[in-house]
């Protein structure tokens, strides 16, 4: 028998949060994001899932090359460009839609001998400072691209620093301040813009744009902390499971695993999981982290270590060796135990461990 931790991606939860996007899209183009091997949930798998999206967003040349194999003819939004000049015969061949972000991209065009034009998204930087022509160099960069001959459909693009930020927060004028920016950086260029992240699609109906580039939200996740995935009203996509394969009785002051870092105040059951570090579960997950036991929640106790996590079975006497074990899913939010760790549920999704065995469900 395999060591029993797997991965359940719930592919309808998929479908139905893309549904929910679409709605929260108002009939602009949707680009569900798939970088990073689709948050996680893998990229095939998420092509199947996202078929009725208008377009994938993602970012290696490979991961192009995979979802045009599977059979996705529709657009391709390549999120972080190309970086060689050769990387444009792919982009050309596979018909790519590069984000162009440095002048350095905009030689590789002009020099290039492509023999079709080019669909691009044009980045402007209007605040975030990481990708995108700033105001000073916006305008010759489009110049340059435009009577290059080379591209096709140009959009304007950028990404917001704050768009999951409190409504009254300092996020709110922020967000208003990047469209300030672009509307002063782009003045009456008539492309389409493409604006929205999950954040802003899901929490900001006043951010307007001609397309929107959810990714988090098609995974069942929550943007930011302020917001729950359950209050966003999107369903979680990834359960990662396992069981117990091991039981401890502690006397009081007895304590467990590396470090000694948990000891009992008083006599105790611990229940050893198949789950560890280098199955994706963070290292750094406190004690009374939750984890659901035999459908109970119940805490951590003790470092997480490579290949198992202890728990204190007080609260779930009936549980031993074989009990079932949800590590997070529809009962444990992947937000609940990240923010526990000091991270967010992105990183956990995309941090799932090649070694633990996915199933998929419809
Ligand atoms: C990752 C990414 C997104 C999706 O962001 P979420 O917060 O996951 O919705 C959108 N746009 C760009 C440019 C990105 O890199």
């Amino acid at each position: 028998m395999p060591r029993p931790i797997s991965a359940v991606i719930d592919l309808a939860a998929m479908h139905r949060n893309l549904a929910l996007a679409r709605q929260h899209a108002r009939g602009r183009f949707l680009w569900a994001v798939v970088k990073a091997n689709a948050y996680g949930h893998g990229l095939r798998r998420a092509l199947r899932a996202f078929s009725e999206a208008d377009g994938v967003a993602l970012l290696d040349l490979d991961e192009a090359t995979i979802a045009r194999d599977a059979g996705w003819r529709k657009p391709i939004l390549l999120l972080e460009g190309f970086f060689e000049s050769r990387d444009l015969d792919v982009v050309s061949a596979l018909n790519l839609t590069p984000v162009v972000y440095d002048s350095s991209q905009i030689e590789m065009i002009e020099q290039s001998r492509l023999s079709a034009q080019l669909d691009v998204h044009f980045k402007l930087n209007t605040g975030m400072n990481r990708l995108g022509f700033s105001a000073r160099s916006a305008a010759s960069a489009y110049q340059r691209l435009k009577v290059s001959g080379r591209v096709a459909q140009l959009t304007l693009m950028t990404h917001f620093a704050n768009a999951d930020r409190a409504h009254g927060a300092s996020g709110a004028a922020e967000v208003a301040e990047q469209i300030e920016a672009l509307d002063r950086i782009v003045g009456d260029w008539p492309e389409p813009r493409s604006l929205a992240n999950s954040a802003a699609l899901f929490l900001r109906p006043e951010v307007a744009g001609d397309s929107v580039r959810p990714g988090i939200a098609l995974y069942g996740g929550a943007t930011d902390e302020s917001h729950s995935a359950a209050s966003l009203g999107v369903a979680p996509t990834m359960t990662l499971k396992s069981r117990l394969i091991g039981t401890q009785a502690l006397d009081v002051a007895q304590s467990v695993g590396y470090g000694s870092r948990f000891a009992a105040s008083r006599a105790m059951r611990i229940g050893v999981i198949a789950c560890g570090y280098a199955d994706g579960y963070p290292r750094n997950a406190p004690d009374g982290t939750p984890v659901l036991v035999d459908g109970v929640r119940v805490p951590i106790a003790g470092r997480v270590s490579m290949d198992m996590i202890t728990v204190d079975l007080s609260a779930a006497p009936l549980a031993g060796v074989g009990s079932n074990v949800e590590l997070w899913g529809p009962n444990i939010p992947i937000d609940e135990v990240a923010n526990l760790c000091g991270t967010v549920g992105y990183e956990l999704m995309c941090a799932l461990a090649p070694r633990v065995p996915v199933i998929e469900t419809n």
